[in-house]
């Protein structure tokens, strides 16, 4: 069967209009119907191709950056990446600062698109050296540069509401009776659970969070507290951020690592979908969320970016082992 093939002016006009696609085994296991939003087909892999892009028009149109401006911003890697592909289209030079211990790919990547990569310790956030204070300070030091900070960036959250939760709405058309999605900045499950809330009151937004997150302590008690340590990427945080909206949170989930890492090889084995661990941790509470909510729901998880981007970690069995994991057994 033929779809209709896009025509875009830019790779920017890539960005969004994701497909939503069926999770049959995963759908069977759980007793519910579940989908995937493939945020992992955008244009450079994730999900962060979109707060990317309007996070940079919004700071142009606001006249804070300038041409042959320098954009900086502290990132696990992803919103890096696809900050990188705005520049490149639009004449931007890139200073990010990212965690030592995200993957090697996702850094790597960056500097193939052109970004400085600066590497900072893995800390709290109130420590000097950590990447959003290193970044606020680059902002200072450097001539036209714009720290376009994705934590408190009211443009990471409005483009999805703008984009990505409309989508899942036209997508589903409206019968949807969940969402499930880790966090990171908050803006992906805050903007999608404010527009899908604005429809139909009654969908439920959950929460997957990893071990060693704030989110889901603050979510059920209002104490930022974290528990544990993960090794995923992108998700989970130590201190809540302006971007995360407590007020659309009906339910939170703490899936530990090796339940995300088995999900992501069973999408793999079972789908045939290679994505990375946030969107393991995603699938992984939809199927205990729809267990317990009883059966026949229909849940949306994000798949928000490509496996390709933790070939030496998820998908290396030495590294899981020497993070206290296992590869699961076909
Ligand atoms: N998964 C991955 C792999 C990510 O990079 C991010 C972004 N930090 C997320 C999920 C969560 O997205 P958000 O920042 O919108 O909460």
């Amino acid at each position: 069967m033929a779809s209709e093939p896009r025509v875009a002016g830019s790779p920017l006009d890539l960005i969004g209009g994701t497909p939503l696609v069926r999770l049959d085994s995963v759908s069977r296991r759980a007793g519910a119907e579940i989908w995937g939003k493939c945020e992992f087909l955008n244009p450079t892999g994730s999900v962060k191709d979109r707060p990317a892009r309007l996070m940079v028009e919004r700071a142009e149109a606001e006249g804070r950056l300038r041409p042959g401006g320098t954009l900086i911003e502290g990132t696990a890697g992803n919103t890096g990446i696809g900050l990188a592909l705005v520049a490149a289209v639009r004449g931007y030079r890139c200073v990010f600062v990212i965690p030592e211990t995200m993957s090697p790919e996702k850094i790597q990547f960056a500097r193939l698109l052109g970004a400085e990569v600066q590497l900072s310790p893995q800390v709290g956030w109130d420590d000097p050296r950590h990447y959003s204070q290193v970044a606020r300070r680059l902002e200072q030091e450097l001539d036209n540069a714009v720290y376009l900070n994705q934590f408190d960036n009211p443009a990471n959250l409005d483009v999805h509401y703008l984009t990505t939760g409309p989508e899942i709405w036209e997508q589903t058309g409206g019968a949807v009776d969940a969402v499930v999605m880790g966090a990171g900045t908050g803006g992906t499950i805050s903007g999608v659970g404010r527009f899908l809330k604005e429809r139909r009151a009654d969908v439920s937004v959950v929460l997957a969070d990893p071990e060693g997150s704030v989110y889901r302590p603050w979510v059920e008690s209002g104490e930022p507290r974290a528990e544990g340590c993960s090794i995923l990427e992108g998700v989970g945080i130590g201190r809540v951020p302006g971007c995360f909206d407590r007020d659309v949170i009906d339910d939170a989930l703490t899936v530990p690592d090796q339940d995300a890492v088995d999900e992501v090889y069973r999408l793999l084995w079972d789908e045939g979908l290679f994505v990375g661990g946030s969107s393991g941790l995603s699938v992984a509470a939809a199927v205990r969320w729809a267990r317990d909510a009883g059966r026949g729901r229909r849940i949306v998880c994000n798949l928000c970016d490509s496996g390709a981007r933790y070939r030496s970690t998820l998908f290396d069995a030495d590294w899981l082992a020497r993070h206290g994991l296992r590869r699961p057994e076909r």
